[in-house]
Order: C-alpha cells, then structure tokens, then sequence
C-alpha cells in the first residue's frame, strides 16, 4: 500500500479530524474508534513505517515512553484498574491497518474484555527445542 493511501498517516498528519489525546513532533495518540475500553488509546508514529520490522529503535523507544506517560494519565484520570499495551503485527497477528500502532488499552475491575490468549501446554523437550531456535545471535 502506498503512503498516501494510508489513513492512519492522514490522522496522524492532521489531515483527518479525529479525537487527539496527546501530540508531538513524532507521535499523535488517538481514541480508537472501536475501543475495547473507555480511554482505549492509539499511539501513532507521524512516519509512515507499516509495523514493527519496519520501525526505527529510537522510535520504538519513544512509543514506549508515551506509552507509559499515557498510562500514568489513564490511571490519575480515568481511575482505571489496570492497563493493557498491544501491538499486532502481520494478518495472523490481527493487525488491520499496516501502519504502526501501539494500542494503550485501560482495564477495569469487571470490564469484560478478554486480551489474554489461551495457554496451550508442551512439553518441556519441546520448549527447549524452541529455545535452541531462538536463542543467540
Ligand atoms: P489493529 O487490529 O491492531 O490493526 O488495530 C486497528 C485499530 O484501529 C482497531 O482497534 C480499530 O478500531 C482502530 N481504528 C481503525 N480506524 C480508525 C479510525 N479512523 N480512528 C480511530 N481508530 C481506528
Ligand atoms: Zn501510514
């Protein structure tokens, strides 16, 4: 997809309406449209970069860092509970808009919401196993 097509760059760029919780010179922070809860949070990169591969350290660095300020504030504000950060990356990871979002979820007692996945339960061959895939350079 092309950048211009792309309309999470027109909402981050302003040239969308939307309801804008936090901006700065890289990031806007928007409601989702379909929040999971009240306050549920989109921080979104000014940059196109369409997901995590793509986006720089330093920016992922920053997401984070308004991550945490955005919970702080959802706490002091909204009294929530607790607070859930998402990111999905690629079809199978339920991403729908390939532009880089990191989802600020605010959670309270009783919401409702399940975020969490199903455990499954290998064995422990088979966790090592995985380990040796994934360990290292
Ligand atoms: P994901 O499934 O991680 O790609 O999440 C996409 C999120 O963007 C969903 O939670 C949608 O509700 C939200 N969303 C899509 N379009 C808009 C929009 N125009 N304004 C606000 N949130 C949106
Ligand atoms: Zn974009």
């Amino acid at each position: 997809m092309k950048k211009e097509d792309c309309i999470f760059c027109k909402i981050a760029n302003g040239e969308i309406p939307t309801n804008t919780v936090y901006e700065d010179d890289r990031f806007r922070a928007i409601l989702d449209n379909g929040p999971a809860t009240k306050g549920h949070t989109l921080i979104l990169p000014k940059e196109h970069y369409a997901d995590l591969y793509e986006l720089p350290e330093d920016t992922a660095g920053a997401a984070i860092a308004l991550a945490k300020k955005l919970a702080a504030r959802m706490r002091e504000k909204l009294h929530c509970d607790g607070v859930n950060l998402v990111q999905n990356n690629g079809a199978a990871a339920g991403q729908t808009v390939l532009h880089f979002h990191l989802h600020v979820i605010p959670r309270y007692e009783d919401d409702g919401q399940k975020i969490l996945w199903d455990p499954t339960k290998p064995s422990d061959e088979e966790l090592k196993a995985v380990c040796g895939e994934l360990a290292g350079e």
